[in-house]
């Protein structure tokens, strides 16, 4: 796409008033115009709730094969998830620091600690893979939906699965999801990566006998590149993250499982006792999937925001102007580098935007020095560990409370907020080496001492 006209930027910031200051790089929060009641929105929706349904049923087909070849799983029975804590120490921390109290208690989805791959990508990725897998497999006659898909777990199998293989362009995260469960079945798998992917990434997933191919170009390029040698080859299967609906439903089943946890914890969700969830956006398919499983369950007690770097603002430019994934961060000058590796995105996938539209609640963007203090912060007051794109969420209620009081309004919520709900999603982070999350911490010290 050819740089945007500067003439026709300034016709954009007289009609979005926000525009400027995202621009400039400063911290916005951006309440969604277009967001419509559950009911009429999900008319326009290209996905429906049976399609999360089946997306649950199938990762439960899986189960016992997972439970076999990633030990970790066992004790779930093969169910890749992650605990959901209440953060009570972080809560009083931001509250301090930020002169502003967050009615309603406060909550961690720790995908950081989610198993295989250590981020919200072991939900989307891995079942995308399954379902491929699966699909050969019975396409071939060696599976029916009735077996113990424990019988993945053989040569006989992998023998078939590396007749294929399997390509992805990444910033990392999504590289080890696919990587490792694709390799793990017997696949040949590809991981495109862009210039910002940590060496770490790389390493570990040659390591599991990944080919690991390396840009000097951003997310996107990765993406275009792997999928032009993709298309060269018709037996590789491409992981399409900015198109992708398998990804998008693997990722929603996370709504179903999150909905027991909080009946587990008597949490009751409805019309006055809303709940609010915070997730950090890269180019979508994570938090967008997510997203839209909750608002399917919780319909309009649920709202949704998501949370992006200064840097790197793809889909709250694409929501804001209606232009999706026809204008990228570069066309206005932003220049899409971040230390929020998950969420380094450019241009936001189209498919994702258009979905999501009608049922998020808003978008808000915040700088990497933030990112810092938070990841500093998180540890020493519930000694979690986090990413630095994982702590994009952690900022959401203080934003809310202090720039929402509209949207509160507006929606009949302000006199309910002492019962709400909220959820920060943590990304990732659980598999960052330990000497990295000490010079994260160290950065986020230093930050915090600088402001005081
Ligand atoms: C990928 C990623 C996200 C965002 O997911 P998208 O599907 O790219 O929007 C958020 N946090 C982390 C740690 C990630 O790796």
């Amino acid at each position: 796409m050819k740089e945007i006209e500067s003439k026709e930027i300034q016709k954009w910031k007289d009609q979005y008033p926000l525009l400027s200051k995202l621009i400039s790089m400063e911290e916005i929060f951006w309440f969604n115009p277009n967001i419509e009641k559950f009911q009429t929105g999900i008319k326009k929706s290209p996905l429906i709730q049976e399609d999360v349904r089946d997306a649950e049923e199938r990762l439960k087909r899986f189960a016992p094969y997972i439970a076999k070849v990633f030990p970790e799983t066992k004790k779930m029975n093969g169910i890749i998830e992650s605990p959901l804590v209440d953060i009570p120490s972080m809560k009083q921390s931001l509250e301090r620091n930020y002169q502003q109290p967050i009615l309603g208690e406060l909550f961690l989805k720790c995908d950081s600690h989610l198993p295989i791959s250590g981020s919200i990508k072991a939900r989307g990725g891995i079942y995308e893979v399954l379902k491929h897998a699966e699909e050969l497999a019975l396409q071939h006659q060696l599976l029916t939906v009735h077996d113990d898909y424990s019988i993945l777990d053989s040569d006989r199998f992998r023998t078939f699965f590396s007749q294929y293989s399997i390509a992805v362009g990444s910033t990392g995260n999504l590289g080890l999801s696919i990587g490792i469960m694709s390799a793990k079945l017997g696949f040949n798998v590809t991981v495109h990566m862009s210039a910002d992917a940590k060496q770490w990434k790389k390493e570990l997933l040659r390591s599991k006998n990944v080919n690991v191919i390396e840009y000097e170009a951003d997310y996107s390029k990765a993406v275009e590149e792997g999928r032009i040698q993709a298309d060269m080859d018709p037996t590789c299967y491409f992981v399409d993250d900015e198109n992708s609906h398998d990804l998008f439903l693997g990722y929603a089943v996370a709504a179903v499982r999150l909905k027991k946890q909080l009946e587990e914890l008597k949490i009751t969700i409805d019309e006055n006792n809303p709940l609010f969830v915070y997730l950090p956006c890269g180019v979508g398919g994570g938090p967008g999937g997510i997203a839209f499983g909750l608002k399917v369950l919780y319909k309009d007690y649920v709202h949704c925001f998501f949370a992006e770097p200064t840097h790197s603002p793809c889909m709250l430019l694409g929501l804001m102007t209606g232009l999706h994934d026809r204008i990228s961060v570069q066309d206005i000058g932003i220049d899409n580098i971040t230390d929020a590796d998950g969420l380094a995105v450019g241009r936001p996938s189209g498919f994702v935007g258009k979905t999501i539209e009608p049922f998020l609640s808003g978008n808000y963007t915040v700088c990497d020095e933030q990112l810092y203090m938070l990841l500093k912060e998180l540890v020493d007051t519930e000694a979690i560990r986090l990413e630095p794109s994982a702590l994009a969420g952690m900022i959401g209620p203080i934003k809310l409370f202090k720039e929402g009081t509209d949207y509160l309004q507006k929606h009949n919520l302000t006199k309910k907020m002492n019962k709400a709900t909220h959820i920060i999603w943590g990304t990732g982070g659980n598999m960052v080496p330990e000497e990295m999350m000490a010079e994260y911490y160290r950065k986020g010290l230093k930050l915090t001492l600088n402001e005081q």
